[in-house]
């Protein structure tokens, strides 16, 4: 396995589309990387260009510290998977498997090792007679993965594999795919529209929205941590709650949230508490995650808002409100509430947000710094 460095590539098409901006990222040998962002923010391009499908306009690709950026994809030994399987549908799995090797003239006795290496691997050796049609989609999938994997390649790119495959399927292959590919540390480029499955399978994830690189960081740091505004919309089912609002001072000298004409007291920590003060009376994005945000039955230090949705899923209620007094446009706020409550439209409910997980982000949608 080796390891992958993007320096500054820039891609724009014929016809002047620029799919990708002033990219770098480094993947380490082993590493698994989750490419994730919306459709066309140029995920695949980005494999396409590692793999020599198309060539960077400017910057450097390296796969085991060598460039790239002129070598025919042959050369290069990656693998990618699509979405589609595209497996030859008359022909065996076994063939499926081979065709690959013949494609590079090894020898029979190679061939025959690597297929059974690999059908063991991923739990094929009972299917290795049938064709394409006899198979189950996650059998499917599971053989165009083996038919990467029999090439022993230096690097794995994935482009949304599992995206043709129903919910539950998708869930259980994916939790398959983890376990492989942590078991073979190979070094994996997994693209994908879906934060969850990006989440689950990245040791770390670079998310990307129209061609610039957005964040780049483990899961639970790009969850706790967003670096932005729309890592931190992207990032998390549903996503973090953003608003528009103020902090001021509060009488006892104390900050407090104002949100339209309400105000919320916050009860900071007194390191974030200094960090928070440069902000005073600048107009500002917050972001609350639902599941910091509570019902509160004392007033004093909750939101006035008034229920529009409830989503009643056994363990949760996700429970969709509106700030009163805001404009319609930027008031809604979605909290995940334990177990079920019945709420119904129209009704007042009081929220309290907890001070500790609220972030702040600047009019530039960045991050604030030194809020500890
Ligand atoms: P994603 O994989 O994130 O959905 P893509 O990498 O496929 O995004 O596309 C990124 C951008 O580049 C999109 O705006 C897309 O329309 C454009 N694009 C992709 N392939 C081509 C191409 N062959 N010619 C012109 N534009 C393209």
């Amino acid at each position: 396995m080796a390891s992958v460095t993007y320096e500054r590539v820039d891609k724009v098409y014929p016809g002047g589309t620029q799919a990708i901006f002033d990219f770098s990222l480094a993947v380490s040998d082993g590493e698994r990387m989750a490419l994730v962002g919306p459709s066309g923010c140029g995920k695949s391009t980005l494999l396409r260009l590692l793999a020599g499908l198309d060539d960077a306009t400017r910057g450097v690709l390296r796969i085991g510290g060598a460039v790239v950026n002129d070598l025919p994809p042959q050369r290069r030994n990656v693998a990618m998977v699509f979405q589609d399987y595209a497996l030859y549908p008359h022909m065996t799995v076994r063939a499926n498997l081979e065709f690959p090797l013949k494609m590079r003239d090894q020898s029979r006795a190679d061939i025959a090792r690597q297929v059974a290496w690999a059908a063991e691997l991923l739990g094929l050796d009972e299917l290795l007679d049938r064709l394409p049609r006899q198979l189950s989609g996650g059998q499917r999938q599971r053989v165009a993965m083996g038919r990467a994997l029999v090439r022993q390649p230096t690097v794995f790119l994935m482009d949304e594999p599992l995206s043709n495959l129903d919910a539950r399927l998708r869930v259980q292959i994916r939790a398959e795919l983890s376990e492989l590919l942590e078991r073979l540390s190979a070094t994996t480029l997994y693209v994908t529209h879906d934060q969850a499955e990006a989440m689950t399978l990245g040791d770390r994830v670079a998310v990307l929205d129209h061609g610039r690189l957005q964040q780049v960081a483990p899961p639970q740091e790009l969850y706790e941590r967003p670096a932005n505004t729309f890592v931190a919309g992207f990032i998390g089912n549903p996503p973090m709650n953003l608003f528009s609002a103020r902090l001021n001072a509060a009488s006892g000298g104390g900050l407090q949230l104002r949100l339209g004409e309400q105000t919320a007291p916050l009860a900071l920590p007194a390191t974030s508490a200094e960090g928070w003060r440069v902000w005073l009376d600048a107009p500002l994005t917050f972001g609350i995650r639902p599941e910091h945000l509570r019902l509160a039955e004392d007033c004093e230090e909750s939101v006035r808002t008034t229920v529009s949705d409830a989503e009643y899923l056994g363990h949760e209620t996700l429970l969709h409100v509106r700030v009163d007094g805001l404009d319609p446009a930027g008031s809604a706020l979605v909290a995940r509430l334990p177990g079920i409550r019945p709420f119904h439209k129209g009704e007042p409910v009081r929220l309290s947000l907890d001070s500790a997980r609220l972030h702040g982000f600047g009019s530039d949608g960045v991050a604030l710094a030194g809020l500890g």
